[in-house]
């Protein structure tokens, strides 16, 4: 099976099986049964979210035998060739390839002529921020006056690369990254029609691994089902991607908190003598330390990987495990070493140091860190001691005199003052220099 054959396969066919995108579908609905079409549309976002696919669909909708009509047949004349890519009345031009200004002014040409068959001439413009400037000026003059049956769709995925001039002629509809409960809730159909043998935690991992792209978690699925005869686990996935399964994150993670360095020592031997790649390894526990910021700081439930119950309560208890900035500064760290680790030959002295370069960051934090409840008391001990001593030069010398020969504890209290004071400082500018360090 090769990847082309799910994503065309499964490619949606009406409005309301494009995933995700519901905001845009019911304005593109409305849009077609009011018969309320503008020349040109934009649509923008990441790649698979379902640009091209809703740009066919809507060109369905305009042009089928029954319609215009917000649910296409697929099955008349007009609908098949569409479907097929040989509708002679509509167009897909690749912005990538065809960005010349021979190009748009032979686009320009044939916008002159009708349809052929179809009631409107659609051209799908693809990639349509790749187009030159020469190219764009002459598409401008085509949208400046549109023939009525004309609909211009552009799909890109950097819209702040479009001049002005063009966006401004455009409706723009922003498909969002789709979530990631919705691709897994598709991958289930998937796989229950194509009866395709595999694990929850498998087609998690895909999810993960899509990016929030629907595109690619069918191609990942299609990769797979070649990969091997038997029910696919985490593993086979996590082998295909190059990505490093959960438990060894966990592993880590919870080594790392209990500066375990030994054991993640060993564990980084494990990890390499099964043919994990450091690379996917560092970018996989980055990805870990996301997913514990984002519960720590209560962030939505969609930022997060799909997760069960037993995961969610192990991240919650990683999370607590450590201060933001300790983990702000362990995904810092980590970004610096995947550079590093590239280019390197000896990956696993690499990743030894790396656990104890973590590990004792966090010995050296934990003082910084212990001190926020410990600090705010301090202050309050300083602040004491300022008010006494204040109190004291407000009374009498000899008063003064007295109360020091008639209290030594309250004597050597002002030197515990002193003490911490200077401990304060001390703690105040090792926060200020990591600070600075951030
Ligand atoms: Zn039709």
């Amino acid at each position: 099976m090769s990847y082309q054959v799910l994503t065309r396969k499964w490619r949606p066919q009406l409005f309301e099986e494009v995933v995700g995108q519901d905001h845009i579908i019911r304005i593109l609905k409305n849009a077609v049964s009011l018969r309320r079409i503008s020349n040109a549309y934009l649509f923008s976002g990441q790649r698979g979210v379902g640009k091209t696919s809703t740009a066919r669909i809507l060109a369905k909708a305009l042009n089928c035998e029954k319609g215009p009509t917000p649910a296409p047949c697929n099955k008349c004349s007009i609908c098949k060739q569409i479907i097929r890519g040989n509708c002679l009345d509509v167009l897909e031009i690749d912005g990538a390839s065809n960005r010349g200004i021979d190009e748009v002014r032979e686009l320009r040409e044939k916008v002159r002529f009708s349809p052929v068959k179809a009631r409107f001439k659609v051209y799908i413009i693809d990639e349509v921020h790749m187009l030159t400037n020469p190219a764009f000026n002459a598409l401008l003059k085509t949208l400046e006056e549109p023939p009525s049956y004309v609909v211009f769709i552009f799909a890109t995925t950097n819209p702040h690369k479009l001049p002005q001039t063009i966006t401004s002629r455009c409706q723009h509809f922003e498909f969002r990254g789709i979530s990631a409960s919705a691709i897994l809730l598709r991958l289930k159909q998937i796989v229950e029609k194509e009866k395709i043998d595999i694990t929850e935690e498998a087609l998690r991992l895909i999810v993960e691994a899509a990016e929030n792209s629907m595109r690619d978690a069918e191609k990942i699925l299609d990769q797979t089902t070649s990969y091997t005869e038997e029910k696919i686990t985490e593993k086979d996935i996590a082998d295909i991607l190059g990505m490093v399964e959960k438990r060894y994150l966990f592993q880590f993670t919870e080594n790392l908190a209990h500066k375990a360095n030994l054991s993640n020592i060993k564990l980084v031997d494990q990890l390499l003598k099964e043919g994990k790649s450091a690379e996917g390894f560092i970018s996989g526990w980055q990805k870990w330390f996301r997913d514990l910021i984002i519960i720590k700081i209560g962030g939505k439930q969609d930022s997060l990987p799909i997760l069960n119950l037993n995961e969610r309560e192990e991240l919650e208890k990683q999370a607590s495990y450590f201060k933001l900035n300790q983990i702000i500064y362990f995904i810092d760290v980590l970004s610096e070493f995947r550079q590093k680790i590239t280019f390197s030959s000896e990956p696993q002295i690499h990743l030894e140091l790396l656990m104890f370069q973590l590990s004792s960051s966090l010995a050296g934090m934990d003082n910084l860190n212990l001190k926020e409840p410990e600090l705010s008391a301090i202050y309050q001990k300083i602040l004491d001691l300022e008010k006494r001593l204040t109190s004291n030069h407000s009374s009498s010398k000899i008063k003064k005199e007295e109360e020091k020969k008639n209290s030594p504890d309250e004597n050597g209290e002002e030197e515990e003052f002193k003490k911490i004071i200077v401990k304060a400082m001390d703690i105040f500018e090792a926060e200020i220099v990591n600070n600075d360090r951030r």
